[in-house]
């Protein structure tokens, strides 16, 4: 091999080598570049401290993860009065009421058990929770959409985490719920028209027990049962201009909360254009169902005239109330009817408005009160007409959970 050969060849592989390290720089710098930018995409471009107070104490229990705000809940565990149990990777938060709620590490899912219902639901997360011996980072959106009780508010980049206060004779906390909210049978949104406003107070009394009072077969009310608080369903309609007491209605009074509370529901009812539907009955003194109850035992031994009158009172009792019995006498139920057929039979009421009222009467404070099939448990027949004030507060649990006042009474209430 000659000199000028070895040149040559050295001067390739030369070029070679800096083609090799151009190339190289070219990837290397690119990486960096390309790193730079994704880097950027994924940590946000200005990614913003937050801070978070909790019942007005600075903490340090949030993170900004690409984006999301992350709450330790760790560090929420005193102020929601919640217990924490489970294994590190899937901790569990409960309180004294029964709720419950379980995370994932790794998940964005959330298992969620309110004591009213009947089994666990699984709920989305917006962002995987991260879960270890000392810490649970879950979404700051989870908080406020699972736990009822508490406040979450968002200030730019302050943000607070408040147990609400009930103040009345004594100020205290709030009862914290944790509920599984897309699991609610009750989805709907409480939108009510803006004139509801003024009804509020009534659709949802401030004291929330005062108006379970049961009034059945097994409880009656007794002869000098009379509330000292009733107002008559005329006089009330004069805000609106509406007519809410059908024309020639036998009862029409009711207490004071239920009466304000069915005014609102009736205007309601004219915006759904329900326009048809009005108060039947109200308020029946003891007086009078001693003469209706009388009058209908007169008719059945009329229609049949081999009853003895014992017989005819069986009969009168499968849709009669028993003087002292009727609910009527607590004067917080209606009977509703539309004046187009003027009777209070299922086949007409059922198809009209009334199935509006029996989904959404929860939020004026009432409950559809002798449903389908529960015959056995309220002593009536399904009466598609009859609703029952209990205030909102009870009325959207016992429609949520689909069941009677009784059973309400019995298995839910107080427990
Ligand atoms: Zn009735």
């Amino acid at each position: 091999m000659n000199n000028q050969n070895v040149i040559k060849k050295r001067s390739k592989a030369y070029t070679l080598c800096y083609i090799a390290v151009a190339v190289l720089t070219v990837l290397i710098v690119g990486c960096i570049v390309a790193a730079i930018v994704i880097g950027t995409l994924n940590t946000g471009v200005n990614p913003t401290e937050y801070s978070l107070k909790i019942n007005g104490e600075e903490t340090d229990a949030l993170k900004n993860e690409n984006g999301t705000v992350m709450v330790n809940i760790d560090k929420l565990t005193e102020l929601l009065d919640l217990t924490k149990s489970g294994e590190a990777a899937t901790p569990k938060y409960s309180n004294s009421l029964g709720d419950y709620v379980k995370f994932v590490n790794g998940e964005s899912y959330a298992y969620v058990r309110d004591a009213f219902s009947a089994s666990e639901m699984k709920v989305n997360l917006p962002a995987a929770v991260t879960a270890n011996r000392e810490t649970c980072l879950v979404p700051l959106d989870t908080v406020s959409a699972i736990f009822s009780g508490i406040s979450v508010t968002v200030d730019g980049p302050s943000i607070s985490i408040n147990r609400r206060l009930v103040t009345g004779s004594t100020t205290k906390y709030e009862k914290v719920e944790i509920r599984a909210k897309s699991s609610d049978p009750l989805s709907m949104v409480l939108e009510l028209t803006p004139i509801m406003e003024q009804y509020e107070k009534f659709l949802n009394p401030a004291d929330r027990d005062a108006f379970l009072i049961l009034a059945n077969k097994e409880n009656p009310l007794g002869s000098s049962y009379a509330p000292d608080d009733l107002v008559d369903l005329k006089s009330m309609e004069g805000y609106g201009d509406e007519q809410i007491v059908n024309d020639g209605a036998p009862n029409s009074q009711m207490r004071l909360y239920a009466a304000n509370a069915l005014k609102a529901m009736i205007l309601q009812l004219r915006s759904e254009e329900y326009v048809n539907i009005f108060a039947q009955s109200g308020y029946r003194t003891y007086e009078y169902q001693e003469n209706l109850f009388e009058k209908y035992v007169a008719e059945e031994m009329e229609k049949d005239s081999s009853l003895t009158r014992a017989e005819a009172e069986e009969i009168v009792l499968t849709y009669s109330a028993k003087p002292g019995t009727s609910e009527h006498q607590t004067g917080l139920c209606i009977d509703l009817i539309d004046d187009r057929y003027n009777t209070l039979e299922n086949p007409f009421t059922k198809k009209l408005g009334m199935e509006w009222l029996a989904e959404n009467a929860w939020k004026f404070g009432f409950i559809l009160r002798y449903p389908e099939g529960a015959e056995d448990i309220t002593g009536y027949s399904y009466e598609s007409w009859h609703f029952r004030y209990v205030g909102r507060y009870h009325a959207e649990r016992i429609t949520a959970l689909g069941i009677t006042l009784e059973e309400y009474l019995e298995d839910y209430y107080g427990k």
